[in-house]
């Protein structure tokens, strides 16, 4: 249902129409955004927001980036749609690119963040039952976690809410409690084909793994001969000042996912794997008519390059730094905690943080949460130091306003 606002966006045509006509799976106020520069979007009357949520951690390099868009507009007259009946040049680019800065050495690139997910499960059922047999199909998931809205990933996605209403779901997986190493221990047996895990947990309310418990999966899944696949659809690509979410952790998955910010907010996903994984799938037991695809991998060509640059990330982690050292400075009695890396970073307060975002909102500060308690910063990674503490500014006023 449409939310009520005293700001000058309030209740629109569109919003009235396209809720009377979609769907009803989002719960969307009457903002209404026709344009965006940089950090900023801009809605219908023409009122700036500040961007801190990126489209749920999809704008990198912010809205209209100009080498971005060059490489769209050039590649969109050039070639946008093949099939995967096909070879192109820039998803053997991508490709490429991804396998040479990561642990993998084989690509299935997808349409988005779930069907990465799904893509996953399914190397992992064909790895387990080639090498193993049918017996070893079990998944195990985790407490918290979030690994997207079809079939397969809700099944493994913790909360009751997004899974029950769609039972009976995906038979074969299990839930263990996050960060507990023992229950991980236990929980993965025999039958494991695969565990998957967010090395920092977006959705769950911005809450990383300890580099013990990621040990103690490598651990696990190598004496059961089980996969382990990083989910970092939200945590990975840059978002913590590193490229990958997992990097100095000393463990390596076998599967990761990718999605959100690599084409830069075209459509995209990835999951990528070992030559050892992928030998177990052959033709036309897995596919996609639009995955991969001239358009979205050539912009994800120039979003990678981009965020892989070592002063790109070194200013992520710059300006994640002070944006989180201002959030602790903010001593407000509503806070009870700060946590995350980079950019990537939540605030979890004493109450509901719905209101909160939306009297910022109103002072021209988009936000997003994670869950019903944590505000989630993940502004574009092109924010400078000036932008932050304009943020921050905003957000503490709104902080102080809270009963
Ligand atoms: N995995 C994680 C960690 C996510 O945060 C999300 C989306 O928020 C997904 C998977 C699903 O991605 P998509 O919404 O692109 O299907």
């Amino acid at each position: 249902m449409p939310q009520s606002h005293s700001t000058p966006s309030v209740p629109s045509g569109t919003a009235a129409l396209a809720d009377s006509l979609l769907v009803p799976t989002y719960a969307r106020g009457p903002l209404v955004l026709e344009h965006g520069q940089g950090v900023w979007l801009f809605d219908e009357h023409g009122r700036r927001y500040l961007d801190f949520g990126a489209g749920i951690a999809v704008m990198a390099l912010g809205h209209g980036d100009p080498e971005w868009l060059a490489t769209v507009r050039e590649q969109a007259g050039r070639l946008v749609h093949v099939s995967n009946l096909y070879h192109t040049q820039p998803q053997a680019d991508l490709a490429a690119r991804l396998v040479s800065h990561s642990f993998a050495n084989r690509v299935f690139f997808t349409n988005s963040g779930t069907e990465a997910t799904e893509a996953a499960f399914k190397l992992a059922r064909r790895w387990a039952r080639a090498v193993h047999g049918p017996p070893k199909h079990r998944i195990l998931a985790f407490s918290g976690g979030f690994h997207g809205r079809t079939m397969g990933a809700v099944s493994a996605t913790w909360k009751p809410a997004y899974r029950e209403p769609f039972e009976p779901l995906l038979p074969g997986v299990d839930f263990a409690a996050f960060n507990d190493v023992d229950a991980a221990r236990a929980a993965i047996g025999p039958e494991t084909c695969a565990v998957i895990v967010e090395p920092v947990q977006g959705e769950g309310g911005i809450l990383p793994a300890t580099p013990a418990f990621l040990r103690t999966l490598r651990e696990a899944c190598d004496q059961q001969g089980a996969l382990l696949i990083f989910d970092e659809v939200q945590c990975g690509l840059g978002r913590l000042g590193r490229l990958w979410a997992h990097e100095g952790t000393g463990v390596h998955p076998d599967i990761m996912t990718l999605a959100k910010p690599l084409a830069g907010g075209l459509p995209i996903g990835a999951a990528l794997t070992t030559d050892r994984v992928a030998a177990a799938i052959s033709p036309g037991e897995h596919g996609s008519t639009f995955a991969g695809g001239p358009l979205v991998t050539a912009a994800a060509c120039t979003v990678f390059d981009r965020i892989r640059d070592p002063g790109f990330l070194a200013q992520v982690r710059e300006v994640g730094q002070r944006l989180q050292e201002g959030l602790l400075a903010l001593d407000n009695p509503h806070v009870t905690e700060v946590r995350g890396e980079g950019l990537f970073l939540g605030l979890e307060l004493d109450q509901p943080v719905r209101p909160l975002i939306a009297a910022a909102q109103e002072k021209g500060l988009l936000l997003i949460a994670a869950g019903e308690r944590v505000v989630r910063l993940c502004p574009p990674l092109v924010l400078t130091l000036e932008q932050a503490a304009e943020g921050l500014s905003i957000l503490a006023a709104c902080l102080r306003e809270l009963d």
